[in-house]
């Protein structure tokens, strides 16, 4: 069974752009392979943060991801931070890891430019991005097409590690693959930019029913579709990307069907998506309802996500501390 690794920030946004971007894959991957899932509060910290919130942001992901569907049973759900070989290797891979190509990334690039003064921790992002998947010898990586240049960064810090460090016959990295999403990328209700809290153009993932129709009720929809009758083009169409996140495959060439032929107006559309919404998200909230009500059950299973993490990371780097050389192996 392949190894997956993926983290998702605590973001404090729990709304259904991150649900069909990340969370609904990982309920399906966990049935598929040995999934090692993490809230990355590392990384949420290479830029400025509200440091007060960062804990309840976290805990309250780890909510987000356990109520919609996630099992301890069936994969590792752990925080970054609490497995400390992740800060280790990243120092380690720091050293193998070219500047320039951490100067060409293009996310470094768009997020330095918006700021004064660029933290190192910017710029080195991609290389803990390559430890938290090196040290569980990960062969998988789901990513959006906007990850892809990391995971080729990713692999070439395992090459350039393995040629320096690496012995065929014992311990080399394994290089990691993409496994491409399928979600689309939701935009946010105003149909102009990314789904987004700060925004306020997001629906939660845990709201009643009557905000899930308040919130789609107003909705972008296709432009052209100005009078009833107007035909429309569902693939351009942000409420359509939605139906495909949460519509069964019957009612999406329904939804495909009535709007090119004006069958439906999108009132009527939005009305059949609001009740699939609703469908999917009603146990969902139920779920986090309970989980906000138990605190102490979530870090549990926490707590017991980062001790097996912890196992596989100590084995990795027992591994990488010997074969760099480190007195002892890099024990007292
Ligand atoms: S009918 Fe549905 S898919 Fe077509 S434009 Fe209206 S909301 Fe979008």
């Amino acid at each position: 069974m392949a190894r997956v690794f993926s983290g998702i920030q605590p973001s404090g946004e729990l709304h259904i752009g991150n649900y069909l971007g990340a969370f609904q894959n990982w309920v399906k991957l966990q049935h598929q392979h040995d999934c090692l899932f993490s809230v990355v509060d590392l990384h949420a910290i290479t830029q400025a943060y509200d440091v007060p919130s960062l804990s309840q942001r976290t805990l309250e992901m780890a909510i987000g991801l356990l109520a919609s569907g996630l099992d301890p049973e069936r994969c590792t759900l752990f925080v970054q931070s609490h497995v400390a070989e992740h800060t280790e290797l990243n120092w380690f891979l720091n050293i193998v890891t070219p500047l320039g190509e951490l100067e060409r990334q293009t996310q470094f690039k768009d997020k330095a430019q918006r700021q004064e003064s660029v933290p190192a921790g910017l710029l080195n992002y991609p290389v803990l991005q390559a430890a938290d998947v090196l040290l569980y010898e990960a062969t998988l990586v789901p990513v959006g097409e906007d990850q892809v240049q990391h995971l080729e960064l990713m692999r070439e810090i395992a090459r350039r590690w393995n040629a320096r460090f690496g012995d065929d016959a014992g311990f080399s990295f394994p290089e990691p693959q993409a496994l491409l999403t399928t979600a689309k990328r939701v935009l946010g209700l105003n149909g102009q930019a990314k789904m987004s809290k700060s925004l306020g153009n997001t629906i939660g993932l845990l709201e009643p029913p009557d905000a899930i129709w308040e919130k789609l009720r107003p909705a972008a929809t296709d432009p052209a579709r100005v009078k009833r009758t107007d035909p429309g083009n569902p693939d351009i169409c942000n409420i359509f990307t939605i139906h495909q996140g949460f519509s069964p495959p019957d009612v999406q060439q329904t939804v495909a069907t009535n709007c090119r032929t004006a069958g439906w107006g999108c009132l009527d559309c939005k009305r059949v998506l609001s009740d699939n919404m609703i469908a999917v998200l009603t146990p969902i909230r139920e779920r986090a309802t309970a989980l906000r009500a138990e605190p102490p059950k979530v870090t549990d299973i926490l707590r017991a996500g980062a001790a097996k993490a912890r196992a596989v990371a100590q084995r990795t780097m027992a591994q990488v501390r010997q074969r760099m050389g480190f007195l002892g192996g890099g024990v007292p």
